[in-house]
């Protein structure tokens, strides 16, 4: 499945979005960047639809949050055909929080940082790579296939991809992000293929990991 992006009157409201409020179940503390404190800007969230075929509880809410000025990989120790480490989500670089709720009736909008455009998200099975996100299905390596185990013992499966230099274009008002290959865009880590894994049995809504390769 693809995710294609169509650009939002005013601030988003959807539960499917880049840029906007991040959808968290009511009363989830709100993440910092643990390398700089800073408060998080909302990249990517959707819900986990039937027609996406994943392994994930239908419903679930995936939130991916990115410290607007610590631009960098998410994790230096890649863990790759391994499994990975007890509370991995807290052995990354930091600049992330990553998570996938699990179904609840009670989704509020997180406080956070308004820096990006705001796009909603629409699902197809068509669209060009350059221009969708991946949902799910097999990764599409840059480089060498990766591998990874839950510390649960269950696979991680693919989320979500997302293309080399993908732009999240900026607010006028916002400044520009460090490192970022475009003056009016945001990149995620650096402008890496970004892959997002998820434990299958979701054993902890913080069992996502990223990879990324160029
Ligand atoms: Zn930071
Ligand atoms: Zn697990």
């Amino acid at each position: 499945m693809k995710a294609l992006f169509k650009p939002a009157s005013g601030t988003s409201t959807s539960k499917n979005s880049i840029g906007g409020a991040a959808w968290v179940p009511e009363g989830t503390q709100v993440p910092v960047c643990r390398c700089c404190g800073a408060v998080l800007q909302l990249f990517v969230q959707f819900d986990v639809q039937r027609q996406f075929a994943l392994p994930f509880r239908e419903g679930s809410h995936f939130v991916l949050s990115l410290c607007p000025k610590c631009n960098e990989i998410p994790m230096f120790d890649t863990y790759a055909g391994q499994q990975l480490p007890a509370r991995y989500w807290e052995k990354n670089v930091g600049n992330h929080h990553a998570a996938l709720y699990r179904p609840t009736d009670a989704w509020a909008p997180a406080p956070g940082v308004d820096l990006l455009r705001a796009f909603d998200l629409v699902f197809t099975e068509q669209a060009p790579a350059s221009e969708s996100f991946q949902i799910g299905g097999e990764p599409c390596w840059v480089q060498e296939a990766e591998h990874f185990t839950c510390s649960c013992g269950a696979e991680m499966r693919l989320l979500l991809q997302i293309p080399e230099n993908h732009p999240f274009p900026k607010l006028e008002s916002a400044p520009e992000q460090p490192d970022s290959f475009s003056s009016d865009d945001y990149c995620a880590f650096l402008g890496n293929e970004v892959y997002v894994f998820a434990c299958e049995k979701q054993c902890d809504e913080r069992a996502v990991w990223i990879t990324v390769q160029n």
